[in-house]
């Protein structure tokens, strides 16, 4: 049966395009409003674990993704451990059973996959909201309004405009920033081909599995893309010892920024050959000042406003994970909002079985984040060795990939029918 109400998602990124496609998949009319002049990803690589392939595989869109990254089949295997000093001796292959495979994958292609998914008439663009509320004489349905002077309105508005998101404040009633926190890390990316780093004389074989090179308060993570032929590379600088929340960065400090090999190679300096080597080869590296959603929230929805993405839950990048929860999200309220028994009538107990379904899943992996953190940059239980680092990880992935969706919508549903919203 069509549905009785209309979806507006704020944000376009990989979490609202993906909820994009999903519901329009599923039956749910939905529009798209996007700050930006067109859908844009930044240069860089994203790590889709096997729980997010899960839920990309359920939506339909893992074949396309897969075709535009050129890559046949999921590529993206458990961590190898290395420490960055002198010598690079392997402290901890990460176990994996056949079925712990993931996606290393261009941000971009990972983009124009879902772009080209979706009914171009449902996205409109250069539609920067700065506020929903309840229409005056309707309190059921909200007008978004735009910095351009335009107005939409929409009986469902679901926020996926990422951690600056101005959805948030309907929610939580305070600004956008009241939310918004430094977590004292900092990170230079960069996209450099492995040929150019063999060249460079680094020997560790970046093709294959996924690098973490470790060491005291900074790390670096290396994973392919583009079939091996690009490595993505994320060097963090951490500084463990100020809780996240109590020093931001002063007001108007840009989170991004251009940096230089100087600084970036300064920061390693003393590190082995294979790190100074692959970090000389980044010539030009974006530095960002990691921002997370903090402190975290109780709840995603308020009546018919709920958030997903890093709007709702942004959190350190230290699982590979961020976006995979977003993802998830992503999934449920495409699963929720289709549901047969779902109508304009009951869609406020259906948004409460998503938060309810979400919150403490994407906050465990929020909170799981931040402790792998710690460990990778030696300020875990039993240190940087061999042993204490087996220890210290051993595990930590098992909750994130091996979780079962399914379940928790099976549970969502059945509380939605114990409280009578779905008969
Ligand atoms: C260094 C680093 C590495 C990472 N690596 C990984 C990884 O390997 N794996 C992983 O799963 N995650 C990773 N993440 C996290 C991941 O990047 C984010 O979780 C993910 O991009 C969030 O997607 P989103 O769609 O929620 O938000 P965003 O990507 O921020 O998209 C928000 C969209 O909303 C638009 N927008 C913003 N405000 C408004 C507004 N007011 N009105 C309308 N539109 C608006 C923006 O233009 C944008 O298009 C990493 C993060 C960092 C910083």
């Amino acid at each position: 049966m069509p549905k009785d109400f209309k979806v507006a998602i704020v944000g376009g990124g990989v979490c609202g395009l993906t909820c994009a496609v999903a519901l329009s998949r599923r039956g749910v009319p939905v529009e798209l409003f996007e700050a930006a002049p067109k859908f844009e990803e930044i240069g860089a690589g994203i790590g889709i674990g096997p729980n997010a392939a899960r839920v990309l595989q359920d939506i339909g869109v893992l074949d396309e993704i897969l075709a535009k990254a050129k890559e046949s089949k999921l590529n993206q295997r458990t961590f190898r451990f290395i420490s960055g000093m002198e010598g690079h001796e392997v402290l901890f292959e990460y176990p994996g059973n056949p079925d712990d495979v993931g996606l290393g994958v261009h941000r971009a292609s990972f983009l124009e996959a879902l772009v080209d998914l979706l009914d171009p008439g449902i996205a409109h663009f250069n539609k920067r909201c700065t506020s929903v509320e309840p229409v005056p004489e309707n309190s059921s349905r909200y007008v978004l309004h735009f910095t351009d002077g335009t107005t939409h309105e929409a009986d469902v508005v679901l926020g996926a405009d990422g951690i600056k998101s101005a959805v948030r404040g309907a929610i939580t009633g305070e600004p956008a920033a009241a939310r918004v926190s430094f977590s004292n890390t900092v990170a230079y990316r960069g996209l450099v081909p492995w040929k150019t780093l063999q060249e460079a004389g680094v020997k560790t074989d970046l093709t294959y599995r996924p690098v973490c090179f470790t060491g005291p308060d900074k790390h670096i993570i290396l994973f392919p893309i583009k079939n091996g032929e690009i490595i993505n590379i994320v060097a963090f600088v951490a500084n463990h010892h100020i809780p996240i929340g109590s020093a931001n960065l002063p007001p108007g400090s840009p989170w991004v920024s251009q940096s230089t090999q100087e600084e970036l190679l300064k920061e390693y300096e003393g590190w082995g050959p294979d790190v100074i080597n692959t970090l000389g080869c980044i010539k030009e590296p974006s530095k960002w000042s990691i921002h997370v959603v903090y402190p975290l929230l109780q709840t995603y929805v308020k009546g018919r406003i709920a958030l997903l993405g890093d709007a709702a839950h942004g959190m350190l990048p230290h699982l590979g994970a961020g976006a995979g929860q977003g993802l998830e999200d992503a999934w449920a309220l495409a699963h929720l909002l289709s549901h047969p028994q779902t109508n304009a009538s009951n869609i406020e107990s259906v948004l409460e079985a998503y938060s309810r379904m979400r919150v403490s899943r994407s906050q465990m992996v929020w909170k799981g984040s931040e402790n792998i953190g710690e460990i990778y940059d030696g300020c875990g239980e039993h240190g940087l060795t061999q042993e204490g680092i087996r220890k210290d990880l051993d595990g930590k992935w098992s909750p994130v990939w091996h979780h079962d969706m399914q379940d928790d919508l099976r549970e969502a549903i059945q509380w939605l029918e114990d409280t009578g919203a779905h008969s």
